[in-house]
């Protein structure tokens, strides 16, 4: 039996979410229930599950609970970039092992048209999904050294990719602060809590799976041949389980001390006035990722919610899952000033929301990722690139999980080593948090 010890997760409303209109959540679980396959989690890695789960066993019954409303966590609190390039972020560059970078971008290219597939069938709006690439924007020099560094080796792989001037980059936002930018083409651009919303839905509706949210799973054990997940109110009796909580899985006693907890932080401004946007210049929508990994992401986006910009940037380490409640006030005060040094002409304009959000690394860059015990499978620890790799372990496990001989759509995936142990405390915090505030002072402009 294991007893889920639930924290406190995430600060403030994501901005993503709060600029669409209201959703009422599907009701929580009232009642002992028994299902094929349970899938504990609805984030990009839960949803695939359940969406390939679907595609493989038309038949079955699948359960998915989630803890929160859907699009309330990490999925919906994120810059909303599935990438299909090598992007490891904990190393010092977007560059992983090359041998292995032909491989990753071929499984990353098979969770995005996995999502586009998703996108096409159940008729997801527009704004949810966007093919359109994106920039790596470099402001200081390091940043221009990592995107000619990053450039050599797109060459090396045979990968397209475009090279922008200052003037080419203040054309696309507005703004002269950057150097210059690498444009690749393969990057779909995600309203993240739209999306995940759009997913969920159209698995209850279209896909006939059943969807309970505000449904912590608490204890889950072993009953026979069966499981046996409980909420407050209700238990799910499966004969397969899927752990899709990225790093929450700890708290159900898998990886302990292998998993690392980072906490992103994001601001998105009220919408702009027409005259604003003028004042801005520059293109409707865009998306900047900052060519030092450590630096600051940031988007314009034009949909539900009218124009705007949104800024991410500083991460932090926390050995425990939770957060300081005063974290945001130093951290809003940060986005405000990189935000004004790029913008200063909307320098009065405010920022309406400010959020953080937990991702989840390994130190050896693996997925927590396969079958923990006989029928219970893990679909966790994205790497950072939780929208691309979170489909991907959601896929894979849904695979896993299935017997049914079908082939495999990520024919790339290997079997995982497990994530290397993290050192002893307090050894771990000092050494991760130093190591962030060094990448965050050398990347200067950039972050
Ligand atoms: C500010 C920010 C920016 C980011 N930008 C990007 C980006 O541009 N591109 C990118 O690829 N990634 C980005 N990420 C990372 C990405 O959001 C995550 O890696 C991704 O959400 C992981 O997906 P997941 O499905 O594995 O886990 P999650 O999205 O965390 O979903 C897990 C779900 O499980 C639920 N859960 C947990 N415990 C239980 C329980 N006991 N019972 C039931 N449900 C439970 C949680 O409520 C949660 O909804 C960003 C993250 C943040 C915070």
């Amino acid at each position: 039996m294991s007893r889920v010890d639930l924290k406190p997760a995430d600060l403030g409303a994501s901005g993503w979410n709060a600029i669409l209109s209201p959703r009422p959540a599907r009701a929580a679980l009232d009642a002992d229930i028994e299902c094929d396959y349970l899938v504990i989690g609805a984030g990009f890695a839960g949803l695939s599950a359940a969406r390939r789960l679907r595609q493989l066993e038309p038949g079955a019954s699948i359960v998915i609970l989630e803890a929160q409303a859907v699009a309330a966590g990490p999925a919906g609190r994120n810059s909303g970039f599935m990438i299909d390039l090598p992007h490891a972020l904990a190393s010092g560059s977007y560059q992983g092992d090359s041998s292995q970078d032909l491989r990753n971008i071929r499984m990353n290219r098979a969770a995005i048209a996995f999502a586009a597939d998703a996108v096409r069938e159940y008729g997801f709006a527009e704004e949810s999904f966007d093919p359109c690439g994106k920039i790596n924007a470099a402001a200081g020099r390091p940043g221009q050294q990592h995107n000619e560094d990053y450039a050599a080796h797109l060459d090396a792989l045979g990968e397209p990719y475009e090279m922008l001037d200052a003037q080419a980059m203040r054309d696309v936002c507005g703004s002269d602060y950057y150097l210059g930018g690498l444009r690749t083409p393969g990057t779909a651009v995600i309203q993240p809590a739209l999306y995940i919303r759009s997913l969920a839905d159209a698995l209850v509706t279209r896909a006939g799976c059943r969807l309970y949210e505000h449904s912590p799973v608490q204890a889950l054990s072993r009953q026979g041949e069966r499981w046996l997940a409980s909420s407050a109110t209700g238990s799910v009796s499966a004969q397969r389980v899927l752990l899709a909580v990225n790093g929450l899985i700890e708290t159900f006693g898998f990886y302990r001390r292998r998993l690392m907890h980072i906490n992103l932080y994001a601001s998105m401004t009220r919408q702009l006035t027409a005259a604003e946007v003028d004042t801005l210049g520059g293109v409707a929508s865009w998306g900047f990722t900052p060519s030092d990994p450590i630096g600051s992401t940031l988007r314009r986006i034009d949909g539900s919610g009218g124009p705007r910009l949104v800024i991410r940037n500083r991460c932090t380490y926390e050995a425990a899952l939770s957060l300081p409640p005063d974290r945001l006030r130093q951290i809003a005060r940060d986005h405000r000033r990189t935000f004004d040094a790029r913008f200063p002409m909307l320098a009065h304009v405010e920022m309406e929301y400010c959020w953080s959000g937990r991702l989840c690394l390994s130190r050896n860059d693996v997925w927590a990722l396969g079958e923990l015990e006989q029928g219970l499978f893990s679909a966790c620890c994205q790497n950072g690139l939780g929208t691309t790799r979170g489909t991907i372990a959601g896929i894979v496990a849904a695979e896993m999980a299935s017997g049914v001989d079908a082939d495999s759509l990520i024919p790339d995936f290997e079997a995982q080593v497990r994530p290397r142990r993290l050192f002893p405390e307090p050894f771990m915090s000092l050494g991760a948090r130093g190591a962030i505030k060094l990448k965050e002072w050398r990347a200067g402009p950039d972050l």
